[in-house]
């Protein structure tokens, strides 16, 4: 049975990338660039992420039977993840998201849920719950996985990080099984009608979500780093000082490493400053999965 410290139940998608000089308008053919297919997905991400960054870790989730689902899942495994809860689906494609970059770094995506939107709560199997000390969940499978997950993981007294990506109203029990709630700015104004322009925002945002009955919230903030609004108060965490050259999968290397180190029994403010620390190397480098750190670098460059 599958086994890790961190287990993430979540999306698995094969990105398929093309560059373009511009996103084509409404019934238009342009000539595109370079093309790429790249492993992608929340749940994958994090996945990743979370082994990279010193965890056990297993993942849970649905591929298609085809090409790209056997792709994700022998990157996976490259990465050490568990994937024996990882099922493929007869008749069923793997996820993909359709990518186009333009010149100015702008995209436009359509992304078919394919086999993740198949994924069921009974797929979820108590032993690799019960094996887990750090349960990671967003929202690009089933809401209704997502929330039984929650409800199992907490009543096995396991730690709960629900990112809540792609931002949708979130059920208050949900909400109420979640240790640690991990928004971006743009969640976390979607969640509370906050415009969470600021760091002072992002408190007002984190204390909403804390009415709302989330425990302990997480608001991240790019460049500016994080908020962290708990029963014991709030505090603002500064982000690392780097060149970004590409932010993608900044979130999931952050959610991933904070896993990993509350996998390990770090305090809660040190887990935010190796996950701040692990997004801050994946930014100096393009790409997703390709970016995320292992956690020797991490620790190579603690201050
Ligand atoms: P993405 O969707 O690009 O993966 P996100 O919007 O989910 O990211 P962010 O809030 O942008 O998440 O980034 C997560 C964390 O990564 C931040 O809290 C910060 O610690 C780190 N980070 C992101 N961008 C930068 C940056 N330019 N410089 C340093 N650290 C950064």
């Amino acid at each position: 049975m599958s086994a890790g410290d961190v287990v993430v139940v979540g999306s698995l998608n094969m990105d398929l990338v093309v560059r373009a000089p511009r996103l084509p308008a409404p019934g238009e053919t342009i000539l595109g660039g370079a093309f790429a297919t790249v492993p992608g997905g929340k749940g994958g991400n994090q996945a990743v992420a979370a082994a990279r960054l010193g965890a056990r870790t297993a993942m849970v989730g649905r591929v298609g039977d085809d090409a790209f689902g056997r792709a994700l899942r022998a990157g996976l495994e490259a990465d050490g993840i568990d994937c024996a809860a990882v099922r493929d689906l007869r008749g069923e494609a793997t996820g993909v998201a359709l990518i186009v970059v333009d010149d100015d770094g702008r995209n436009g995506i359509v992304v078919a849920p394919g086999a993740n939107a198949r994924l069921a709560p009974d797929d979820v199997p108590e032993a690799v719950l019960a094996g887990a000390s750090v349960v990671a969940l967003q929202l690009e499978v089933p809401l209704a996985v997502v929330e039984a997950t929650a409800r199992r993981a907490r009543a096995l007294g396991r730690t709960v990080v629900l990112n809540p990506a792609p931002a949708r109203p979130l059920p208050p029990a949900l909400l109420a099984d979640a240790d640690l709630l991990v928004p971006n700015e743009i969640e976390a104004g979607m969640l509370t009608g906050v415009a969470v322009d600021s760091i002072d925002r992002a408190f007002d945002a984190g204390a909403r979500l804390r009415e709302q009955g989330a425990h302990t919230v997480l608001v991240t903030l790019g460049e500016r780093g994080v908020v962290l609004v708990s029963a014991e108060g709030a505090r603002h965490f500064p982000a690392r000082s780097v060149k970004a050259v590409d932010t993608t999968a900044a979130g999931d290397t952050f959610i991933g490493g904070l896993c990993a180190a509350l996998a390990r029994g770090r305090p809660l403010p040190d887990a935010i400053g190796f996950a701040q620390a692990a997004a801050a190397i994946s930014v100096t480098r393009p790409g997703a999965q390709p970016s995320i750190p292992w956690a020797r670098e991490v620790v190579a460059t603690a201050p």
